[in-house]
């Protein structure tokens, strides 16, 4: 062949090979190089082709791909990963050269020697070397190698470097994929896997076939926000990272770990677990994760709250697992925080209950199945009947009438409490109304419970005010309770929906008064009528001496501001004689009446009172 030749036949092999490399990716990326490896290996006539890159990190060199494949590799490949430190001068040579190097057996071509590594042994065999070269960086080398003697043309050498390049630019555009593919994948605050790559994950794991069972820890701290703005966000961030570090570091490398966001985090180990091995493994994460941090200067912890649930691969979905760890967590918390608890099946029949109503309630509250049942407060003294208060039943199509427990708050949730509510006012004032007409309560108080949700709604007072003329009540005839809980969520809303009330006439009562935190200073801002002591004082007054001591400090503070006291829940003959003594005579209770259905409470009305028998005497 005339040099013209042979320059051409190099042009078509780069131009060749720059095609090939242009096509690949990461998945394909050792395979087509190997392609790449073996046209070179035929090309040049060499015995043995290979590529590989730079570890900088752990100053190696790490074979990526060869031609041919060596059938039999030993474990560990002896090139497979070379440490510069203990490499021979030609591997060594790679971590710095930036412009191929030759080896050749001694002393035939001399015009080579000088570029002969210095210092080298003279190998058996001759190769060229041409360094892959990023921003003046050697990142690794395409090597050829031939078991006899051979001289490299200055043509033949310029195409290599040319083929170099074309690899170092196909190892520069992988190593940018896989940077983006990892921020794609991972948390940039801790590193860890974000909830797309654990939803991916997860999804490979319960696939049918694949071991089991597959765990899934939710880990939620406890309270992050008060370290937040008690150390500032910086800190916040910093005690997250520290936590993250601590995970990783104690848990299986191959377990996934990662972060939802905020101070949320899931674990699922690589191993198959049980739940009861999970709830182990929970355990021992609970253990190091609440051992303390420094973060600026302080030492810091937090105590965790850990949902556990298990899926079966090819049963269970992604979604489910999820969210019965989610379900779990949420329990922990609500039990206090600091604590474990594994999703149960009786969890999962109070969640499948859940969605249940959940599915029925719009419809009950569109069609007739609400009702509401009375419950009579009286004046002790002399049983006579001084309200009524409304409360709310339904009658399940399937699983009978359902109390206000088991909806209230499913209907909170799902926003049909606001559409619950109006039903329960209007219906409400509607048998008020009717029961007047048979003149009946004419001078008794209903009263109604209303919402969180009610009340910040902006039309509420109107809303009220319009069904009481609709039945021609006034409004001192009504009276609603509103918990002590919404009282000191919203402070600024609520008082202007009461003012609202007031102008109307309504009256306004705090409901499971003691529970909540309302200070002196809620109530002197509030216009409210009345308190209501929650049942949970006056259930075991005469047997507790805190209750004691509660119940007497309200009496004080509603005597003091001049508001009506009501005590619910008087379930015993000594809690109805210590209310007495202590001055509270309104009482509401299953000693007296347990809430009724209305034709019940009708009859009631017409005796006027209910005799105490237990007070009598
Ligand atoms: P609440 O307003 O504190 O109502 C009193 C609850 O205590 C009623 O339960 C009543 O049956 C029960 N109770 C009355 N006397 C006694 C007693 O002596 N001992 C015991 N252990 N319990 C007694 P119910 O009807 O299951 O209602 C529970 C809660 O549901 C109510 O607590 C109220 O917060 C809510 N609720 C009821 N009806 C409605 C409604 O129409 N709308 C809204 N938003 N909430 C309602
Ligand atoms: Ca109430
Ligand atoms: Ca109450």
């Amino acid at each position: 062949m005339s040099s013209v030749d042979i320059r051409r036949s190099l042009d078509l092999l780069v131009t060749d090979i720059a095609t090939r490399l242009m096509g690949a990716d990461a998945t394909t990326m050792v395979s087509v190089t190997e392609g790449v490896l073996a046209e070179l290996l035929a090309f040049f006539e060499v015995d043995h082709t290979c590529l590989r890159y730079n570890d900088h990190n752990i100053h190696a060199t790490v074979l990526v791909a060869e031609c041919p494949v060596r059938p039999v590799k030993p474990v560990p490949d002896p090139l497979g990963v070379i440490y510069f430190a203990d490499a021979d001068d030609a591997f060594r040579a790679s971590e710095t050269r930036t412009f191929p190097y030759f080896g050749r057996p001694r002393g035939e071509f001399p015009e080579y020697e000088e570029r002969v590594l210095a210092g080298a042994g003279w190998p058996e065999v001759s190769f060229v070397s041409a360094p892959l070269v990023s921003a003046g960086i050697p990142t690794g080398n395409v090597t050829l190698t031939k078991s006899s003697d051979r001289h490299w043309s200055d043509d033949e050498v310029n195409s290599l470097k040319a083929i170099a390049a074309l690899f170092a630019q196909l190892q520069g555009r992988i190593e940018a994929e896989e940077r983006l593919r990892h921020i794609a994948a991972h948390d940039d605050l801790t590193g860890l896997s974000n909830r797309r790559a654990l939803l991916e994950y997860m999804e490979h794991r319960l696939k049918p076939g694949q071991p089991g069972p597959v765990a899934a820890l939710f880990i939620d701290l406890d309270r992050l926000k008060a370290l937040n703005d008690f150390l500032g966000h910086a800190a916040g961030d910093q005690f997250i990272r520290a936590l993250a570090k601590r995970l990783r570091d104690q848990t299986d490398p191959r377990d996934m770990i990662a972060r939802l966001g905020g101070d949320e985090f899931v674990i699922v180990p690589a191993v198959p677990l049980t739940a009861s091995d999970a709830q182990r493994e929970a355990e021992r994460i609970k253990r190091f994760f609440g051992e303390r941090v420094v973060v600026g200067g302080e030492k810091v912890s937090r105590s965790v709250s850990i949902g556990v649930a298990v899926g079966i691969p090819g049963e269970t979905s992604v979604s489910d697992v999820l969210r019965q760890a989610d379900q779990a967590v949420l329990a922990a918390k609500s039990a206090g925080g600091n604590g474990i608890v594994t999703f149960s099946d009786e969890m999962r029949a109070q969640h499948a209950l859940r969605d249940d109503i959940e599915l029925h309630l719009r419809h009950a509250v569109e069609s007739d199945s609400l009702l509401l049942h009375y419950q009579p407060e009286v004046d002790l003294r002399t049983g006579k009947i001084l309200a009524v208060e409304a409360l709310v039943r339904w009658e399940h199509p399937t699983r009978g009438l359902l109390y206000p427990g088991m909806f209230i708050q499913v209907a909170e949730a799902t926003n049909l409490a606001g559409e619950l509510g109006r039903w329960v006012i209007r219906e409400a004032c509607r048998q008020l109304a009717e029961w007047r007409r048979k003149g009946l309560a004419s001078d008794i108080v209903l009263r109604i419970n209303v919402s969180p949700v009610q009340l910040v709604s902006l039309d509420f007072v109107a809303s009220v005010d319009k069904v009481l003329k609709e039945f021609g009540l006034d409004g001192a005839s009504v009276c609603l309770e509103i918990t002590e809980h919404v009282v000191v969520q919203d402070l600024t809303r609520t008082r202007i929906t009461l003012e609202g009330l007031k102008k109307i006439g309504v009256q306004v009562a705090i409901d499971d008064f003691g529970t909540g935190y309302s200070s002196l200073s809620h109530l002197k801002a509030l216009t409210v009528d009345a308190l209501k002591i929650d049942l949970g004082f006056v259930q075991r007054l005469g047997q507790d001496a805190d209750d004691l001591a509660i119940v007497k400090s309200i009496v004080g503070l509603a005597n003091s501001f001049g508001l009506a006291l009501v005590a619910e829940g008087v379930e015993t003959e000594i809690a109805a004689r210590t209310l007495l003594e202590l001055g509270c005579h309104r009482a509401q209770g299953f000693l007296i009446s347990r809430p009724v259905p209305p034709a019940r409470v009708e009859e009631l009305f017409a005796a006027g009172s209910i005799p105490i028998e237990a007070l009598q005497g």
